[in-house]
């Protein structure tokens, strides 16, 4: 199973993966914790994506894309894989489709999780992390909802979009996620 978590910094995409991991153990890929730490470890990708990282901007397809090429072609990623942060653009999900069609595999579903912008800026602020200024989140907020569309109607067009209400806690999220799924798992088995 390949399930896409889409969604605005701070809806807790993060938070959605890693129980999702636990809850049916396939791994996440996060861009983004792949990003963070590569800067922490100062290597040459860090040194190539901090400025963008720092300042709320997206790091250019072709390197995010070889990243994900480059994991996802790892052993530990064969069983399938929970995508945070990734695909954000639409070449990035162009890119996506292809690579993973190279092994035979596909995006299975993607997760739209929707939360109010004031909830947003709330949760970012508390969360602490480097990138988490308020200057910085504006500008990721920003940047979100100009690359937005074309992949939400990319992922629509091929029937492959769910949304689901991220203005609760992360229990009740959680549980939301799992219907989503379980609705397109006995949707899928119904028309094969
Ligand atoms: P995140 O942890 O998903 O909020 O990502 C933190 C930062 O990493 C973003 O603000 C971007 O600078 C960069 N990043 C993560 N994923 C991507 C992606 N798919 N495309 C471009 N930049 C990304």
């Amino acid at each position: 199973m390949v399930l896409v978590l889409f969604g605005a910094p701070g809806v807790g995409k993060g938070t959605q993966a890693q129980l999702l991991t636990e809850r049916y153990g396939i791994p996440t890929l996060s861009t983004g914790e792949a990003f963070r730490q590569a800067i922490r470890e100062g290597s040459p990708l860090g040194q190539q994506v901090r400025s963008y990282v720092d300042n709320g901007l997206l790091v250019p397809d072709e390197l995010v894309t070889a990243i994900v090429e480059q994991a996802l072609s790892a052993p530990t990623y064969q069983n399938g894989c929970i995508l945070d942060g990734f695909p954000r653009t639409l070449p990035q999900a162009q890119a996506l489709d292809e690579l993973l069609a190279r092994s035979g595999r596909r995006v299975d579903l993607v997760i739209n999780l929707i939360v109010a912008e004031d909830e947003i800026v709330r949760r970012l602020l508390s969360r602490g992390r480097p990138d988490d200024t308020e200057t910085v989140i504006r500008q990721r907020l920003r940047v979100y909802s100009e690359q937005t569309q074309p992949v939400l109607d990319y992922y629509a067009e091929q029937g492959k979009l769910v949304s689901v209400d991220g203005n609760a806690d992360i229990e009740t999220v959680h549980r939301r996620i799992l219907e989503a799924v379980a609705q397109r798992v006995l949707r899928d088995n119904a028309t094969t």
